[in-house]
């Protein structure tokens, strides 16, 4: 049975002085008072000339480098322990359509770096990155568009098609990330209408559920019915969902009925039930399992072994973060298992809201050590004894 709490498996691509400054990251962005006043603050000490800081610290422990070529050497250092990389662009909140065509040429390069690569097993984009979000938020209310819109979602539909045409012809699987529950139905139908195109073979496109959301359960059934009567396969990146305090707001704001779990429990049923229908229809499905939760990920492995499939079937990933989870992420390909971190990548200036949110996740609550923390205090400990 796989094991997580193993430490010197989880650092072992660690050397004492990385995990040293691995120690000192976590133990300040465990702070909630700095992490709460640093977020604002970042962007004005990118100003101020501490790029180079930013950089050298908490972009380092969760980021790839600026450009694709800047992420080789994480590619290479994840690879060399069999762990695959992702290739996550992760520039945010882009309106103009010449931000949008330049996102989809640069997915479009991902494909490329990953074609030959044996350690690049799937690409990633957001839909947000190729189209307006108000636009989404319209097409996904069944509002009717202006001719202008109409042509606008046109283009979005390329983009997106162009972007899976090349995952295929690449033979790469694709992500589509899912977002906020009011733009979801737009994101679904493209990825819905590409998985019938690229999907016949094997899951070249996957879609996301968040078994966060009430409905996502049953979603992924009518979605694997769908692709079953269609004839194509299914592909399922399967997620708890990253935007819970946003819709919580937004449905009290507005007064309709959270599409939210009403509590944690029912997300992590929910979420397991769903690995537990993908390893039983696997024969017309991929699936990513993205999940840091030590309890879903042996669930799966569990799973795995009571419906034997074998550790190393290509058709079952686990995914984890970069920089987040290493536990869960060099335990399981150390047994076997396959497993690709998202690798973000992107100009410091662009990547911050993602840095900050990974800060924010692991600030402590209520004062205890978070859990990657821990981890790092008992592996530094190992180290000690031996030395
Ligand atoms: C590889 C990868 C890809 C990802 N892709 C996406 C994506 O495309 N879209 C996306 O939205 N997110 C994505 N995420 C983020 C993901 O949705 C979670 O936010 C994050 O992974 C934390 O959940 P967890 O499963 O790791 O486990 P845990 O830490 O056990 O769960 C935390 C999650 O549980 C849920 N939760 C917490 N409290 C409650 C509550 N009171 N009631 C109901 N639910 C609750 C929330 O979803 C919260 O994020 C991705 C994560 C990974 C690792």
């Amino acid at each position: 049975m796989v094991s997580f709490d193993n430490t010197q498996i989880a650092f072992i691509a660690k050397s004492d002085s990385d995990l040293n400054k691995s120690y000192l990251l976590f133990k300040l962005i465990g702070n909630p008072l700095l992490v709460k006043y640093g977020g604002g603050l970042a962007p004005l000490g990118l100003k101020l000339g501490f790029k180079g800081l930013i950089r050298n610290t908490i972009f380092k422990q969760f980021v790839g480098g600026e450009n694709i070529s800047d992420c080789t050497k994480t590619i290479d250092q994840l690879g060399k322990f069999n762990i695959g990389t992702i290739l996550d662009y992760s520039v945010e909140g882009k309106e103009s359509e010449h931000d949008f065509d330049a996102c989809c040429k640069e997915t479009i390069e991902t494909i490329h770096r990953a074609k030959n690569d044996k350690h690049i097993p799937f690409c990633v984009f957001k839909v947000t990155g190729l189209a307006r979000f108000d636009l989404l938020e319209k097409v996904s209310a069944l509002q009717s568009l202006s001719s202008e819109e109409q042509q606008e979602f046109k283009r979005v539909q390329n983009r997106v098609h162009e972007i899976c045409r090349e995952a295929h012809a690449a033979k790469k699987p694709i992500f589509i990330d899912a977002e906020e529950s009011w733009i979801q139905p737009a994101i679904d139908d493209l990825a819905d209408e590409n998985m019938a195109l690229f999907n016949k073979e094997q899951a070249i496109v996957y879609n996301t559920f968040q078994l966060y959301r009430k409905d996502r359960l049953e979603f992924l059934k009518t979605s694997f019915e769908k692709a079953k009567k269609s004839g194509y396969h299914l592909g399922a990146k399967l997620v708890r969902g990253a935007y819970m305090e946003k819709e919580r707001r937004r449905a009290a704001e507005k007064n309709y009925v959270s599409p939210i779990q009403d509590n944690k429990e029912n997300s992590d049923r929910d979420y397991n039930l769903a690995l537990e229908f993908c390893v039983t229809h696997l024969s017309q499905m991929g699936l990513c399992a993205g999940t840091h939760n030590e309890k879903s990920s042996l669930h799966l492995v569990k799973l795995m072994e009571q419906h034997g499939v074998a550790p190393n079937d290509q058709r079952i990933y686990f995914s984890q973060l970069l920089g987040m989870s290493d536990h869960i992420s060099y335990n399981l390909t150390q047994a076997g298992y396959n497993v690709a971190k998202y690798v973000p990548y992107g100009p410091v200036k662009e990547v911050l809201p993602y840095l900050i949110r990974r800060a924010q996740e692991n600030t402590s609550v209520k004062g205890q050590t978070g859990r990657e923390l821990s981890l790092i205090i008992k592996e530094k400990q190992r180290r000690k004894a031996l030395s």
